[in-house]
């Protein structure tokens, strides 16, 4: 008989698919809402206030993606003909459609940090002259967590060091703050204490917090100005949002400490599937809720491992093809964990 009920998948492809519980969608349903475009949404204002406050900024404007919140603070930023420094595996780079080229006319300058953390001299280096020829050097881009990295946590340290020099410069420096919620959990580093050393920031509340919709982009308020009306422009007016605002706010309220729950699963899995002969982990990088595994060495390919796991009703990422990605998430139950364990355990035994 149990084989006929459907079986709820284990799904460690991102911390994106997490659905609305019973109380965020009360809580949805008792926003008081009215038109965004005219500034009317209460529940959108509040939120927009409330999360400057958390990040300690001027201003802050909700968006419907993070893609959205990182370009449009590329674009408010920068001029056509500007350059921008990166980490090659930063989202920008690699997973918003080429829009940086596309919707601000700029240059994205890809650098080959570890992890996905940048030192100082390596964009000293790609810092180019102010010639007529040249493009010109305008923003620095960080990501915290690295995502492509692995979930990777920037040091402090060289946050200021970048900030510092980025200062010194009279360059603009940007956060993808995506899973921003995640390093704070890791760190213990305030939300303010991360943000304060960046001109813009943008944070999604859709990943590990769970909300259905939203992201938040944070700066100064005259920043802020400039990046409602490219908002507007780029058909990102939304009219009674307010119900999503009042799931963003539900999730951080009530859902920002469970993402230490999901770093506790991700360690245990990592362990596990870490086990299996031929996957190598790159422990450094274990920190968060990601886990990138290289499986080149147990004679399958990712794309085989996904499949394998697939029949094993969980779902990863193939994320190259010897990488997979595994991603925790409020979702997760600790019992799914437990037999995603013993489904890693039989592949560890010999047959
Ligand atoms: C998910 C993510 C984004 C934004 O993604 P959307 O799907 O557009 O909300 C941006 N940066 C990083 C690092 C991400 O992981």
């Amino acid at each position: 008989m149990s084989s006929l009920l459907p079986q709820i998948p284990i799904d460690l492809r991102s911390d994106t698919v997490t659905r609305p519980s019973k109380e965020m969608l009360e809580a949805m349903k008792q926003a008081p809402v009215g038109d965004d475009v005219y500034g009317e949404d209460p529940s959108v204002n509040s939120l927009q206030k409330f999360s400057a406050e958390l990040f300690g900024k001027e201003a802050g404007l909700f968006v419907p993606s993070g893609t959205m919140g990182n370009q449009l603070c590329l674009r408010a930023h920068t001029e056509p003909g500007d350059e921008v420094i990166c980490d090659y595996k930063a989202h920008i780079f690699n997973y918003e459609s080429g829009a940086a080229g596309n919707l601000s006319q700029v240059q994205l300058h890809p650098l080959h940090g570890k992890h996905g953390i940048l030192e100082v001299d390596q964009i000293r280096e790609a810092i180019r002259e102010k010639a007529y020829w040249n493009p010109w050097t305008k923003l620095i881009a960080l990501e915290n967590t690295g995502n492509k990295a692995g979930g990777t946590v920037y040091p402090l340290e060289r946050i200021r060091a970048i900030h510092e020099f980025a200062r010194e410069k009279g360059l603009l420096l940007h956060l993808d703050g995506a899973r921003l919620w995640n390093a704070h959990i890791e760190s213990g580093i305030p939300l303010k204490e991360y943000a304060r050393y960046f001109d813009s920031l943008s944070v999604c509340f859709s990943k590990g917090l769970g909300a259905p919709v939203g992201s938040m982009v944070l700066g100064t308020e005259s920043f802020i100005r400039k990046v409602h009306r490219f908002r507007k422009m780029w058909g990102g007016g939304m009219r009674q949002a307010g119900s999503l605002a009042a799931a963003c706010r539900f999730a951080v309220t009530h859902h920002l400490e469970g993402i230490r729950q999901d770093h506790i699963h991700l360690g245990i899995l990592a362990e596990a599937f870490s086990k299996i002969p031929g996957v190598s982990i790159d422990w450094e990088t274990v920190r968060t809720n990601i886990l990138i595994a290289d499986v080149s060495g147990t004679g399958k390919t990712a794309a085989e491992w996904s499949a394998l796991l697939k029949e094993e009703n969980i779902l990863v990422s193939p994320f190259s093809a010897t990488t997979i990605r595994m991603v925790t998430h409020r979702d997760v139950t600790p019992g799914m964990i437990d037999t995603a364990v013993t489904v890693f355990e039989s592949f560890s035994q010999p047959k």
